[in-house]
């Protein structure tokens, strides 16, 4: 058991409160989101070591140490959490537990940022996006997009960081997380400001704004604070101190306890101050931030906040103060830009990975356009694809067939057998949709339910219809004995082919009316929508002798 026993924090053999699956649960969602109430949630992360002590699962104990390590680090804590963060790295290195070490690498990642370290940042960003595994959630592999993306703006890789960016937000929003979507264009948005370009940082800003009015979702403070940031660039203060004010407001009410987005929203809070002319708040708010940095070893927000506090010394005509607090911030500064040197060096050496991490980003966006069950393309493939198609092949007079498919009386499958056994038929099937000769853009998808959907781009319509008989025939020939006893499985299918114009909705449409006239007609058919116009077919009658319903 490679639990190190000095870290148990209760008797071994006490009772444990959870069995193994609800403490793989908890941790599931713990590591979704770890809420704002930091000192709950560490309190909880506490038990869950205990837990998994006690229950002896040593993969749960190092998730619950590398929880309670992200909430040491959120407190301010950053070498108590890197340490703790670096076992886990080990022991998920040394028993191959992917998740766990992207996990880990992902932790370091921010940490390393935090203390101004932006070349070991970057470095385990990469690291956490290379270790991604099939199991990596979605929201995990957007959020780590996120922070590779934050990384390579922090070296002033905005090209990199903008297509990172993008490519998070696209990702969040094909599968509908609305929050990660947010976080993606909130980054994008403190990055583009970071780098100077206000009005590009504004941009990001005014599709975020526009995103969270739709879904009516209020800004939290990080938001705000961004908007603070850009507008007091662009010159609008009252913009500025309205949103400063709200995020500090915000920060409070939601009682959460990050110390560096403390310190960041007091900075803020101070330029604006400064900005609009308030130098006495401008200060206490700068007091807060500096004690805030230096109590919790933010390097790279303690350089930002010296360099305003020069400033505000020169506005108050202090200039000897101001001068050392410049010599200070440039001193910071010169730090941070020989990390940054270091950073652009690695950079090169890692762009092959960025290859790579480019290549994991597009097999996710695969993944997202497959159906799970199957394997087949999905709905969000087809709303994607068929268009597209739509608009290569018919002005080029290449042909497009669209084909339903339903299974007959599959609710009988579900009824007498079992809901497994009907996934079972639903994954035969797929398999033999696929050997139909679909063409070289052509696709077999599901669309949900026990209903596909097959696009043949090779084939003319009459070939298309063989091709489709031959499909009917070999299901309902094909030995179901062991899935289903003597009750036979059989498809309908419907057919229609785009013409000069043709809609995405009127070729579904079509499809379905055919397929409609399978069902109606006795089930285990192929139907050709009526109006088809297909000279051969006319010349030359499909063989489409149905077998009968075996209902
Ligand atoms: P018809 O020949 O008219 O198409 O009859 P049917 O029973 O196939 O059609 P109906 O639409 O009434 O029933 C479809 C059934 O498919 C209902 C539902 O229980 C089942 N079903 C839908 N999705 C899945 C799935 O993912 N797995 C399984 N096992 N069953 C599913
Ligand atoms: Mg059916
Ligand atoms: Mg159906």
């Amino acid at each position: 058991m490679p639990i190190p026993s000095g870290s148990m924090t209760s008797a071994p053999g006490r009772a444990a409160e959870l069995d193994v699956p609800a403490l793989n649960a908890e941790l599931d969602e713990m590591e979704e989101g770890i809420g704002s109430d930091i000192e709950a949630a560490t309190a909880r992360a506490g038990r869950l070591i205990e837990t998994s002590t006690a229950l002896g699962c040593a993969e749960a104990y190092w998730r619950a140490v590398l929880l309670r390590a992200d909430l040491t680090e959120r407190q301010g804590d950053l070498a108590g959490a890197a340490a703790a963060v670096q076992e886990v790295r080990r022991w998920a290195a040394e028993q191959g537990s992917r998740r766990l070490l992207s996990r880990a690498h992902r932790l370091l990642g921010r940490i390393a940022r935090n203390t101004g370290d932006l070349a070991g940042s970057l470095d385990h960003m990469l690291k956490c996006v290379a270790a991604f595994s099939a199991d990596t959630p979605p929201s995990e592999r957007i959020s780590a997009l996120i922070g590779l993306a934050d990384s390579f703006a922090d070296i002033g890789s905005m090209p990199a960081a903008r297509d990172q960016f993008e490519r998070a937000y696209r990702t969040a929003a094909e599968l509908g997380l609305l929050e990660r979507q947010l976080t993606a264009l909130n980054n994008y948005a403190y990055s583009e400001y970071e780098a100077g370009e206000p009005h590009r940082a504004h941009e990001v800003l005014q599709r975020l704004q526009a995103l969270a009015a739709r879904h009516g979702r209020p800004l939290d403070a990080a938001e705000l604070d961004t908007i603070a940031r850009v507008h007091l660039d662009l010159g609008n203060l009252l913009e500025a101190e309205a949103a400063a004010d709200e995020a500090v407001a915000r920060f409070a009410q939601d009682g959460m306890m990050e110390a560096d987005s403390q310190a960041s929203y007091m900075l803020t809070s101070g330029m604006v101050r400064h900005r609009r002319g308030d130098l006495e708040s401008a200060q206490h708010a700068l007091n807060e931030s500096e004690a805030l940095c230096r109590e919790h070893g933010l390097g790279l927000l303690l350089a930002e906040v010296m360099g305003e506090q020069a400033a505000l010394y020169a506005t108050l005509g202090q200039f000897e103060k101001a001068y050392h607090r410049q010599c200070e911030a440039q001193a910071a500064e010169r730090r941070q830009s020989s990390a940054d040197r270091e950073a652009q060096i690695r950079h090169a050496q890692v762009l092959y990975e960025v290859a790579d991490v480019r290549q994991q980003a597009e097999s996710f966006r695969d993944e997202a356009r497959r159906d799970a069950l199957t394997g087949l393309r999905n709905r969000r493939f087809i709303d994607e694809r068929l268009p597209e198609l739509l608009i290569r092949q018919v002005p080029a007079g290449s042909p497009l067939v669209v084909a339903l498919l339903d299974l007959d009386h599959f609710k009988r499958i579900n009824d007498t057998f079992s809901h497994q056994a009907g996934d079972a038929v639903l994954s035969t099937v797929a398999g033999l949709l696929v050997q139909v000769p679909l063409g070289a853009t052509g696709f077999a998808a599901r669309l949900g339910g026990e209903e596909f959907l097959l696009v043949l781009t090779d084939s003319s319509v009459p070939e298309a219809i063989m091709k489709l008989e031959d499909l009917r025939q070999r299901v309902a020939a094909h030995d179901w004995t062991a899935v289903t006893g003597d009750v036979p499985v059989t498809i309908s299918i419907g057919v229609t082919a785009a013409s000069a114009g043709s809609t995405v909705v009127g070729l579904l449409a079509h499809a379905d009316s055919a397929l409609y006239g399978a069902k109606a007609a006795g089930r285990n058919r192929v139907h050709v929508e009526e109006n088809l116009d297909i000279t051969e077919r006319r010349n030359r009658r499909m063989p489409l002798a149905p077998k009968g319903d075996p209902a």
